[in-house]
C-alpha cells in the first residue's frame, strides 16, 4: 500500500514536470512493474539495476538544503559559472551533451577545476524512451567517452532528456558496461513554470526578467524546502540568475550539497560500486566506494599506499608494487 502510494507520488511530479515540454514520456514505470512481460531476468532485488527504473531525487535531504544542477551545456558561460560557484564554495553538477563538447573542452576542464561533478545528459539530446536500444545506447556512450576522458573514476550520473524515463531504458542501459550510471538523476526544483514555480528555459522563451525568474526559483525553494535544483547552464541568463540568486539564498540560511551527497542517489552509488567491485572488493573511504582486489589506493589519513586483498587492505610499497595489478589511485594525479 504504501510502495504503490509512494510510485504514485513519483509519477505525479514526473508528469507535473514534464508539462509543457514536448515529446515528453507518457510511459509510466508503474505500468511496467504492472506488467511481467517486461519484469527484469532476476527481479526482486533493487540492487540489481544499477541505473533505477524509477527516478531518484532530493526528497531526502535536510531542511533548507539544496544541490545545483545544469543541464545541455557546456555553453558559451560554463566556465564562468563553474568558477563562480566555486568561489562560493558551491559544487554543482553539469549534465553535458555531447554535442556541444567540440571546441568547449576548456568548459569541462574549468569545471572539474572548481570541485564541480559532470554528468551524462546524451550526445543529442533527444527522447531514450521511444527510440531503438541502439540508438539510446548511442547516445550515452557517445557522451560518456567525453566524460571518462576527463573524470576516469566517476561518479557516473545520468539524466535522461526531459526527465523522460522507464523500465526498458534502465533495463537496456543495465544490459551494457553502461550499467555503472546511476540515474535517472531527477529534479525538485525548477521543472516548470507556472505563477510560483520556474524553469529558467520557459522564463527566458517567455521573456521574464531574470529578476521574476530568480524570484519563482526562491518561492518553488520555499515551498520545497529542499531539492535537486534544475537549471540549463547553456543560457546566458541563467548565469546571471544564479549569481543573483546564490547570494539571498546564503542570506536566508540555505545550504548546498553535491547530488552524490542526496541521499537517494548516494544509495545507488554504494550499489554501482560494490556490484562492479566483485567478492573481495574493499571499501575504500579516501575514494568513497568499494574497489576490487589489487587495487592500490593513497590514504588520505596517512598518505601511504595499501591494496586490496581478500576484502582487507594491506600494506603497498607504492603505485609501482608489483601487487598492484589493478587500478591505481594517487591522492593527487600527476
Ligand atoms: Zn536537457
Amino acid at each position: 500500500m504504501f510502495a504503490r502510494h509512494l510510485v504514485a507520488l513519483v509519477l505525479a511530479s514526473t508528469v507535473a514536470a514534464c508539462a509543457g515540454l514536448t515529446g515528453c514520456a507518457t510511459e509510466t514505470s508503474e505500468d511496467d512493474s504492472n506488467d511481467p512481460s517486461t519484469a527484469a531476468p532476476g527481479d526482486g532485488t533493487s540492487e540489481d539495476a544499477i541505473v533505477s527504473e524509477h527516478s531518484l531525487a532530493g526528497s531526502e535531504l535536510p531542511d533548507h538544503t539544496l544541490a545545483l544542477s545544469f543541464d545541455d551545456g557546456p555553453g558559451p558561460r560554463s566556465k564562468e559559472l563553474a568558477d563562480y560557484l566555486a568561489s562560493e564554495n558551491i559544487h554543482a553538477t553539469f549534465f553535458i551533451n555531447g554535442k556541444n563538447v567540440p571546441g568547449r573542452q576548456n568548459m569541462l576542464a574549468a569545471e572539474l577545476a572548481g570541485g564541480h561533478i559532470i554528468g551524462n545528459h546524451t550526445q543529442n539530446h533527444i527522447q531514450l524512451t521511444n527510440i531503438p536500444a541502439a540508438k539510446l545506447m548511442s547516445e550515452v556512450t557517445l557522451t560518456d567517452a567525453f566524460i571518462a576522458e576527463v573524470q576516469p573514476n566517476g561518479p557516473w550520473l545520468l539524466r535522461p532528456p526531459f526527465g523522460a524515463w522507464n523500465g526498458a531504458a534502465a533495463r537496456t542501459i543495465n544490459a551494457t558496461p553502461m550499467s555503472k550510471y546511476v540515474g535517472s538523476v531527477f529534479w525538485d526544483i525548477g521543472g516548470v513554470l507556472t505563477d510560483t514555480a520556474a524553469a529558467d528555459w520557459d522564463c527566458w522563451g517567455k521573456h521574464i526578467t531574470i529578476e521574476k525568474c530568480g524570484a519563482l526559483y526562491m518561492n518553488e525553494m520555499n515551498t520545497r524546502k529542499r531539492g535537486i535544483v534544475l537549471m540549463h547552464d547553456i543560457h546566458s541568463n541563467t548565469i546571471d540568475m544564479v549569481k543573483q540568486l546564490v547570494p539571498q539564498l546564503k542570506a536566508q540560511g540555505w545550504k548546498f550539497t553535491t547530488i552524490p551527497e542526496v541521499p537517494s542517489i548516494k544509495r545507488a552509488l554504494a550499489n554501482v560500486s560494490a556490484a562492479t567491485a566483485g567478492p573481495d572488493a574493499c571499501s575504500s573511504s579516501t575514494l568513497g566506494k568499494s574497489v576490487p582486489a589489487n587495487t592500490c589506493v593513497q590514504s588520505r589519513t596517512d598518505q601511504k599506499w595499501h591494496r586490496c586483498e581478500n576484502k582487507e587492505w594491506v600494506d603497498a610499497s607504492g603505485s609501482a608494487d608489483a601487487k598492484c595489478t589493478g587500478a591505481k589511485y594517487p591522492l593527487t594525479t600527476p
